[in-house]
């Protein structure tokens, strides 16, 4: 059951703990074998949800939204690749081998450090640090890149960062009143990991930075955000990593006991462990990974890391998103011929295209049937948003029971995919084992569909009330209301009468 806010003070420390990658079924394995003790232990004190991801399920999306509570196409975080119309250039915030090649190195380190929390996220979509700091709740930020709040801090530049990319030795990053940021916002007194420790944003410093805050009494919001997990998972498969979740597990363990005993620290402050989203396993046969810039007969994408798709030479620009691709087109013209090519690629699970009055197509290319559907209307799904449909609602493995949409296979797909980045007028999902790519694979493991293997992850609670199903946009809401204060109103695509249970508007049919 999950904890309800009379079970616990209103004035205690709330930590937010995010696991990119959290998987609930390795999570579930584990604490069947009774390996999780420090996880197993906030659970015994509150609760354990399977919690639905945004779309595309990749981490910068899913980690502004989890900080926000918004949809990608509310919180402006688009994508890990996606094309910015306004700068006609590809924004990415990985700064992965290839654009040291491409010579976007630079770029990519100003998009994450600077851009992604001031011209990317929406001003609209405020921030965790920025709704509790206006209420006069000290916070912490420790290793966490969607950082806007109140404050600037100088951050360090490791000098091999700086050459790399033509960066000054000291930049300003926002954030709330504490601030960690591996190497570049550090204590003085803790030494500089380098570019082998990952610059110090990896679990282990995260771990140090975050008892350092509770021991100091530094904040009474704590948001620490452990990479780790994702990484292995990519490298080894998400059901691979069990030994990489236990030691996650310590690292939360050392955290709690910062409060003296597991005991202490469930009694002196509140917990949420959450995941991003998942993974699925990827490869095991040739050609699993498809490099989006290679894979058009008749088409020129604009490649990777150059600028221009309005009366340039190019067709589309692309974006590979791990187990989707975000498509943006000059014109109709270009865009159909786009849909028939994207209908032909075999790695294509669905095809979801915007149309116009707020409606989305979703083809499945091995039938050519089609679904489409826009926010309001007389069906509802079961977290409470009403819909208008078309077609055949098994495109989305819909499972129509009375005027109520049950989810199958994609958890959450009407909300999710109205909830999409409205940059991109196409967007393709891989099929299952397939992902899109620039061309280096990921290794066996990989998330960014609208599949549940991708997109449900878990939430732990202490002390902190969430809904029976949760999305990870209700994370932002559950911590404003742990701290008494008001839950943002957001128009995510429900309706604001019928919920379930509630009256249909009329009855619906389906052809
Ligand atoms: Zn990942």
């Amino acid at each position: 059951m999950p904890t309800s806010p009379d079970d616990a003070d209103a004035s205690l420390p709330l930590h937010l703990i995010i696991v990119d990658g959290l998987n609930p079924r390795l999570l579930a394995q584990e604490l069947e074998a009774r390996r999780l003790p420090a996880l197993a232990h906030l659970i015994s004190r509150g609760a354990l949800l399977r919690a639905t991801s945004v779309f595309p399920t990749v981490t910068p999306t899913c980690l502004a939204s989890l900080a926000t509570g918004c949809t990608p196409a509310e919180h402006g975080i688009h994508g890990i690749v996606w094309w910015n119309p306004q700068e006609e250039r590809y924004v990415s915030y990985w700064p992965a081998p290839q654009t040291l090649l491409s010579g976007t190195f630079g770029q990519v380190m100003r998009d994450i450090l600077q851009n992604l929390n001031t011209s990317h996220l929406a001003r609209s979509a405020a921030t965790v640090f920025e709704r509790l700091e206006a209420a006069g709740i000290d916070s912490a930020c420790v290793n966490f890149p969607i950082s806007r709040g109140p404050y600037q801090r100088r951050a360090h530049i490791p000098v091999l960062m700086a050459l790399l990319g033509s960066l000054p030795a000291r930049l300003a990053m926002s954030g709330p009143r504490r601030h960690y940021a591996g190497d570049l916002l550090r204590p003085s007194l803790s030494l500089p990991r380098g570019v082998l420790g990952r610059y110090g944003i990896s679990d282990a410093r995260a771990t140090r930075f975050t008892r350092r805050v509770v021991k100091r009494h530094e904040a009474r919001f704590v948001l620490t955000y452990l990479p780790d997990n994702d990484l292995y998972s990519h490298k080894w498969g998400p059901m691979n990593v069990g030994r990489e979740l236990h030691a996650i597990d310590r690292r939360i363990g050392q955290m709690m006991a910062a409060y003296g005993s597991f005991d202490d620290a469930t009694r002196q402050a509140r917990w949420i462990v959450t995941g991003d989203h998942a993974q699925s396993d990827i490869g095991g046969f040739d050609g699993y990974s498809v490099n989006v810039y290679r894979a058009f007969r008749d088409l020129l994408p604009v490649p990777f890391g150059r600028k221009g798709l309005r009366g340039g030479p190019y067709d589309l620009a692309i974006a590979p998103n791990d187990r989707s691709a975000l498509i943006t087109t000059p014109n109709e013209a270009a865009r159909q011929r786009a849909i028939a090519e994207l209908l032909h690629w075999p790695s294509v699970d669905r095809l979801i295209g915007r149309e116009p009055e707020g409606w989305f197509r979703v083809q499945n290319p091995d039938t050519l049937r089609t679904l489409r559907f826009r926010p309001r209307g007389p069906w509802q799904d079961v977290r409470g948003g009403t819909w208008d449909i078309e077609g055949d609602p098994g495109m989305l493995d819909l499972r129509p029971a009375g005027s109520v949409l049950h989810d199958g296979v994609f958890p959450d797909a009407l909300f999710r995919i109205a909830g999409s980045p409205p940059s991109a007028d196409l967007i393709v999902t891989a099929r299952p084992g397939w992902e899109f790519s620039t061309g280096f694979t990921m290794g066996h493991g990989n998330h960014g569909s609208l599949r549940a293997e991708d997109s449900i992850t878990a939430i732990i609670s202490a002390g902190v009330t969430f809904p029976a199903q949760p999305r990870i946009t209700d994370v932002l809401p559950a911590i404003l209301e742990a701290f008494g204060l008001e839950r943002p109103g957001h128009d995510n695509g429900h309706s604001s009468g019928a919920g379930p249970g509630g009256e249909p508007l009329q009855h619906p049919t389906l052809p």
